[in-house]
């Protein structure tokens, strides 16, 4: 029988002694930059710091402080990296086997709550599950890791141990590009971790079959972040005429035809991607409603917007899915890119028939939510239109946004009707 009287404190579980990291090298930070740190924001820049009591070996754990000594958390030090600090946690944690299953299996929990039934998702989106650097994709039983710090890096086994522990998966396979990874002071990195693969690993994704051919394919294999905009979009397909401008695996399409589109038309530049949505099309036993063509959607919106002064260009869409790839990498290329994203809803607005639905979706991390829609609006009044707008997205729950840390929300979609 449990004796202990009701008022009892609990025992503080957050604080172990400090023996074990008052030995780590501690990271002071600047008076004014605790607070951010604080609020959950994972990076600290090297401005931030205002020294290090002791040398500390890049990817090793270090303690933080502020300059009035209270402990803020601990986290991965880099030298080499812009980001000298990644916070792990605001805890005093040892970054061993039972950290990592721990936080693997939280993370979980979430993908589990909400996208139940699924089989395919993002197990770990780095920030956003607390493990800044560290990326898992699950794709049936393959898992897919991206690493883009060193701190995670010199642990990897100990991350191959948890994910197999967990999931005990067909293979895990590293796809780590350069891209990130060289930011801080290392090369790319890919390969098979455990396990054995060959061939595509065919997915389920909300019923439908896709074959992802992970060794070659985009990103970690297939843009999982629209699983539940495939949902939302398909809601509205059911007998429209539908064009899925950057349709790469007929994500969208494909999504639109089972939900009883008259026709969908899909328009890719990569012939790869073109051949691999008509080999679902027909694995879905969709080939008869749908057709894939290899162009640049520039050039095949420009074609068929194009006429002469006293003509009408004439709408043939009831649906229209804009899913580009980010056209902006770089703040600087920002005018360009918004350029670019105004051509596009101009021409899409202008083949959508009375009442269309125009979805459309950025993936770039400079242009947020209201810029976006600001460029739309310029397109819709250029076109002589007013849209309604019917829904917002974002990105799917297995890409958690944390408000707290704003990187790690980059996925913004509206859907508009042609009101007028
Ligand atoms: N909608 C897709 C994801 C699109 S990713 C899905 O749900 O899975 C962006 C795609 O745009 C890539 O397949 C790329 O090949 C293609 N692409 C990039 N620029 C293009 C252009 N100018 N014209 C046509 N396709 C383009």
């Amino acid at each position: 029988m449990n004796t202990t009287p009701k008022t009892t404190a609990p025992a503080p579980v957050t604080e172990r002694p400090h023996t074990t990291s008052s030995t780590l090298p501690t990271v002071i930070v600047r008076p004014g930059d605790a607070d951010r740190i604080l609020a959950g924001h994972p990076w600290i820049y090297s401005a931030s710091i205002l020294r290090l009591t002791a040398p500390a070996a890049d990817g090793a754990l270090v303690q933080i402080k502020d300059h009035r000594a209270r402990f803020l958390g601990t986290g991965f030090f880099n030298s080499k990296s812009k980001i000298q600090v990644r916070v792990l946690s605001e805890q005093r944690i040892e970054p061993n086997l039972e950290f990592f299953l721990e936080r693997i299996r939280a993370a979980l929990a979430i993908r589990r709550k909400h996208l139940p039934g699924a089989a395919s998702y993002r197990v770990v989106n780095a920030e956003s599950d607390f493990l800044s650097g560290l990326i898992v994709d699950k794709y049936a039983d393959v898992l897919v890791v991206q690493i883009s710090s060193l701190g995670v890096d010199q642990r990897k086994a100990l991350i191959v141990e948890a994910l197999q522990t967990i999931f005990s998966p067909r293979a895990i396979v590293e796809k780590s590009e350069a891209s990130f990874r060289k930011f801080e002071g290392m090369t790319e990195s890919n390969g098979l971790l455990a396990g054995a693969l060959e061939g595509p690993v065919t997915i389920d994704l909300n019923g439908l079959q896709f074959a992802v051919d992970i060794q070659a394919g985009h990103k970690t294999g297939l843009y999982l972040d629209q699983q539940k905009n495939y949902q939302l979009v398909a809601q509205y397909a059911a007998g429209a005429r539908v064009l899925d401008c950057f349709s790469f695996l007929g994500g969208f399409a494909l999504h639109c035809a089972r939900a009883g589109a008259a026709h969908v038309h899909g328009l890719d530049q990569s012939e790869e991607a073109v051949a691999a949505a008509r080999v679902h099309a027909a694995r879905n036993g969709l080939s008869n409603k749908c057709t894939f063509e290899a162009a640049n959607v520039f050039d095949w919106l420009k074609s068929q917007t194009s006429v002469k002064p006293h003509e009408k260009v004439i709408p043939k869409f009831d649906l229209i899915i804009l899913d580009p790839p980010s056209f902006t990498r770089t703040r600087s290329a920002i005018p360009d890119a918004m350029r670019g994203y105004k051509e596009i809803h101009l021409r899409a607005i202008k083949l959508l028939r009375p009442g269309g639905l125009l979805a459309t979706f950025c993936c770039s991390h400079h242009v947020d939510a209201v810029m976006f829609e600001s460029v739309i609006m310029d397109a819709a009044f250029d076109a002589r239109h007013i849209l309604r707008r019917v829904a917002s997205c974002s990105q799917s729950p297995d890409h958690p946004i944390l408000p707290a840390i704003k990187e790690t929300e980059y996925l913004k979609g509206y859907l508009y009707e042609i009101a007028r």
